[in-house]
């Protein structure tokens, strides 16, 4: 009885030491099965990691914003490691097999991809350029309401006038002039036959319409733009004479060619124009009228013009003249 005993608790034993074995097993098992887990895990986060740096090496100036923030993240994930900041050493040194370690480099990538895209938005300021506004052919019955309109948006403009107008409509010369606006001589006939017959009857009409000015205002103007431009009439003999008389010829870079449009395409026209315009050095002077056409249209510009933050400035003697040749 004693021996058959004997043998049935060295079967329980054997039993239960076996018993115990497979739950090793199990356990071994199951921690090897974590822990290939894991690695994955760390690995899919360093390679969304490296996604995420590959469109900043293209910008020199976000590479370096990245590169700031980098270690200040590392540091904080893993204090052990001397690692390069470039790559996420952590779970390989410490690899329990804690779920919520590789879902942290993740939540971060997340943060680096928002301050990426604000911070740009921060310091691109829109460019303080300052646009010269020209009107000619005025003064118009229109002219005191493009007076108002350019009062609204705080803006300074040049008006070159023809004689005839200037005694027409002598008020709105008056209120240019109150106001702040520069004013400037466009000649009397208009005619480029009579205009440019010779350099006298160049400086002639111009002398003329400067004592209408005058005699309005007080104010002597050396302000000056001839009719149509001075290409391609103005011969090298008239622009001399020009200069000796003390006249500052100014042309444009931008031709609204509001006078053919007669539509809203001509505010389209300038900032198609403004947008290609590459002369950094140059002041940026526009090509207007003093139409009604021009006139309904004229808020879509200034509130473009404002909006890209430009100055609505008024041109100065001082200046030097932008010519076509
Ligand atoms: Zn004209």
């Amino acid at each position: 009885m004693m021996a058959i005993e004997k043998k049935m608790r060295k079967g329980n034993i054997l039993k239960i030491i076996a018993f115990l074995g497979f739950i090793l097993l199990l356990l071994f098992y199951s921690f090897f099965l974590l822990q290939s887990k894991f690695f994955l895990k760390a690995d899919a986060s360093e390679s969304d990691d490296k996604v995420v740096e590959a469109p900043v090496n293209n910008e020199p100036i976000d590479a370096e914003l990245e590169i700031d923030d980098k270690p200040i993240d590392t540091i904080e994930e893993d204090r052990s490691t001397d690692e390069k900041p470039t790559t996420i050493k952590e779970p390989t040194v410490e690899p329990t097999p804690d779920t919520k370690n590789p879902t942290i480099p993740e939540i971060d990538v997340e943060k680096e991809i928002d301050q990426e895209q604000e911070e740009p938005k921060e310091t691109l300021a829109p460019p303080s350029r300052a646009v010269y506004l020209t009107f000619d052919d005025g003064p118009h019955k229109v002219s005191k309401d493009i007076l108002a309109l350019l009062d609204e948006y705080d803006a300074k403009a040049t008006f070159f006038m023809l004689d005839n107008n200037i005694k027409n409509y002598p008020d709105a010369v008056k209120e240019m002039v109150s106001k702040g606006h520069s004013v400037g001589l466009h000649g009397v006939t208009h005619d480029k036959h009579k205009f440019y017959q010779s350099s006298k009857s160049v400086i002639g009409e111009m002398e003329q319409t400067q004592q209408t000015v005058q005699e309005l205002t007080g104010i002597e103007t050396d302000l000056i733009r001839t009719p149509f431009g001075s290409a391609p009439h103005m011969t090298d003999a008239y622009k001399d004479a020009v200069e000796a008389s003390g006249y500052k010829m100014w042309d444009w870079n931008i031709d609204s060619r509001d006078w053919q449009f007669r539509d809203s395409r001509y505010v389209d026209s300038v900032i198609d124009q403004l947008n290609k315009l590459n002369r950094v050095n140059e002041p940026i002077v526009i090509l207007l009228h003093e139409r009604p056409e021009t006139l309904e249209h004229l808020p879509k510009l200034l509130n473009y013009l404002k909006e890209q933050g430009y100055e609505l400035k008024a041109l100065e003697s001082s200046m030097h003249p932008i010519q076509l040749f």
